[in-house]
């Protein structure tokens, strides 16, 4: 096993932060390689700061480095400085933990979290010293996998990934490591590539893109995806875990050297969110509901805190306060006689009420810098559309609740360019945040609400994967509208995401295989860094689309017909789609679907699919009035207990 240190070691004085590189934070592990075990190198392809405090890649580092068959180490895009220094010297690309070269690992594995990171793939791939192209690689180069929420269309990197994972991830690396692990006691002998991708083929939840042929229709659209061998599955279904407390990880969580963003002890206390916002990709994708037991939860901070010196936790999930019981576990942390009142507890995702401003009364004892909330739309016509059913009184309510409580400083999320959206609509959004202003007035003469307005990017597997997105004109003449009026309210900031940005988001998250060259075409001319506003160009995207004869307008512009084979229907989230067909129906009818787990099931496929049901806590809805979704909780319809039925068998059958 070698090491590029003593090469790298020099130039790390020269270039910004060089702790992203030197590894050693506590919890970082630098694993001894046993023979014939599988060594992974945990990519995020971005940079340590962002990179570093990701969950999932923390989990799978912990998971494998358990196994005697396994081995993993991480690494994080290198900055531009960096790279340059690396390809003029020739250092390849290493991991931060023992700076072993990346093609000395059996596995390169990335975490894809969001689309613009693709021509980093390519990038590090590159960088490692393996060729770009699956094609091109032979049995020594390692295997270039991903996972995470993109993988639900692969499509666009169908060119570069040997393979892809869907779903939870837990339990397939013990599955996909026996696979390498057999291919490398056979020597990895010549040809013997194809061998292990048909292998890996018949992992559930492992997709393996060259072993499907893509056809097109006249009109330009998919006609078919066909597996090219009888032993390849038809449709590859997501992974999913039926129990998380079997899973209370990461045990040891990283400790960075340096600042990151999230920078504090994260505990996931449920995965999944029925709450049915119809944009929300991580909503749907990640069904059913599974929730932490309250008991593991404290066990998981008590000893997250001790372990890593930190003073805040966040509980994570898509929506925090609606774990059961949140408040008992909230007041347990808080008056901990072990952390002397000094730890804090933030909710990453709160929910609009003033229940939820109750519960962060309780924890931000001492730190009120601001509040934040998500109404998403202007209107309540458009929350119904996009089902985020919060009625105006829910978020007067809880920003009257702020205020009244000691937040000076309250920030709202909004989308625009959402399906069916008017400009009434859009100029509701300066309505509302206008109101909390005036709110927020009668508590303080310092008043801060800060408005940030994303472009809405329609995501696969959700209600709106057929709904074309809001040209870059569109897109700007609605933030213009809402910069004019934003001037206007003293005490009210506004922020916009980059319409220019959206555009590419938008052609890569529906994209298919024929984005692949224009992907790698912006890369090769210098296209890193898409996340990054200093180096985003949408000048290098739209040439590569024209070079390759490629029309934008068609890919991310136009609404999609019901029958239209869509680019990702061989894969599975386990949603049915005519349930997601039915729910885009509805939003056009503006009708809203309340929460599946007050009330009867609607059977989306998320549990029924896998012989599970929702997996919560307690069987006591949350206190809270309506929930921030607008249902009435108090009607026949409700639900009076939850079900906490657990299958794993009918998983394990379901899925094999
Ligand atoms: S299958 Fe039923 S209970 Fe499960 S997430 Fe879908 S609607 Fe909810």
């Amino acid at each position: 096993m070698s090491s590029v240190w003593t090469q790298l070691e020099p130039h790390l004085a020269g270039v910004e932060k060089p702790a992203r590189y030197i590894g050693l934070e506590l919890g970082a592990q630098r694993p001894a390689v046993a023979e014939g075990a599988v060594s992974w190198l945990l990519t995020y392809p971005d940079t340590y700061e962002i990179g570093l405090p990701n969950q999932g890649l923390q989990i799978l580092y912990e998971i494998l480095n358990e196994r005697d068959d396994a081995c993993a180490e991480r690494t994080y895009a290198p900055w531009s400085d960096l790279e340059a220094v690396m390809r003029r010297e020739g250092i390849p690309l290493f991991s931060v933990d023992t700076h072993r070269p990346a093609h000395e690992f059996d596995v390169l594995a990335f975490n894809l979290s969001a689309e613009l990171t693709y021509t980093n793939v390519l990038n590090c791939v590159d960088l490692a010293g393996v060729p770009v192209r699956a094609t091109d690689r032979r049995p020594e180069h390692p295997l270039v996998a991903a996972g995470g929420h993109c993988t639900y269309n692969p499509e666009p990197l169908a060119d570069f990934l040997d393979f892809v994972v869907l779903g939870d991830g837990e339990e397939v690396v013990a599955e996909v490591t026996e696979v390498i692990r057999d291919w490398k006691a056979s020597g990895r002998t010549e040809g013997s590539r194809e061998g292990v991708l048909r292998a890996l083929a018949q992992v559930p939840g492992v997709y393996v893109p060259s072993l499907y042929e893509v056809t097109y229709g006249v009109d330009g659209a998919v006609a078919a995806v066909t597996p090219r061998h009888p032993d390849v599955p038809e449709r590859v279904e997501k992974r999913t875990i039926a129990d998380l407390a079997e899973w209370p990880y990461p045990r040891r969580q990283l400790v960075p050297l340096t600042e990151v963003v999230h920078d504090r002890l994260n505990v996931e206390v449920f995965r999944g969110c029925t709450r049915g916002c119809r944009f929300c990709q991580a909503g749907m994708i990640t069904r059913p509901v599974r929730e932490r037991p309250a008991e593991q939860v404290r066990t998981m901070v008590t000893e997250g805190l001790r372990r890593t010196g930190y003073d805040e936790v966040a509980l994570t999930s898509l929506s925090t306060a609606d774990f059961s019981g949140i408040e008992e576990v909230v007041e347990g942390i808080v008056d901990d006689p072990a952390a002397c009142g000094q730890v804090s507890v933030s909710l990453p995702s709160l929910r609009v009420d003033a229940f939820t401003v109750g519960i962060a009364t309780q924890i931000q004892k001492a730190r009120r810098t601001g509040l934040t909330f998500a109404p998403e739309a202007g209107t309540w016509r458009m929350r119904q559309v996009i089902n985020k059913l919060i009625r105006e009184d829910d978020l007067y309510g809880a920003v009257e609740a702020a205020f009244g409580a000691g937040w000076r400083r309250v920030k709202l999320y909004f989308l625009t360019g959402l399906p069916s959206e008017t400009d009434e609509d859009t100029l509701g959004i300066l309505e509302l945040a206008r109101n909390c202003v005036e709110l927020g007035r009668r508590h303080t003469k310092h008043v801060s609400v800060k408005a940030s307005v994303g472009g809405f990017v329609p995501k696969p597997f959700t209600p709106f994967q057929w709904f074309g997105q809001n040209t870059l004109e569109e897109l700007e003449r609605k933030i213009g509208l809402l910069r004019e009026g934003a001037r206007k309210v003293k005490g009210l900031q506004l922020t916009w995401h980059d319409p220019k940005a959206s555009l590419v988001e938008g052609l890569l998250s529906r994209g298919d295989r024929r984005l692949g060259p224009v992907i790698e075409q912006v890369w090769r001319e210098g296209g890193t860094f898409q996340e990054w506003s200093e180096h985003f160009s949408l000048d290098l995207w739209l040439r590569a689309m024209a070079d390759h004869g490629l029309d934008v307008d068609w890919y991310v512009h136009r609404h999609r017909p019901e029958d239209e084979v869509l680019p990702w229907d061989h894969l599975s989230a386990g949603l049915h789609r005519d349930f997601l067909w039915q729910d885009w129906q509805d939003a056009l009818a503006e009708v809203g679907l309340p929460d599946c787990r007050w009330t009867p099931c609607y059977d989306c496929g998320a549990c029924t699919g896998y012989g599970i049901e929702h997996v919560v806590a307690s069987t006591t809805p949350p206190a809270g009035g309506s929930q921030g979704t607008g249902q009435d909780l108090s009607t026949a319809d409700r639900v009076t207990s939850v079900p906490v039925v657990l299958r794993s068998s009918d998983l394990t059958g379901a899925r094999r």
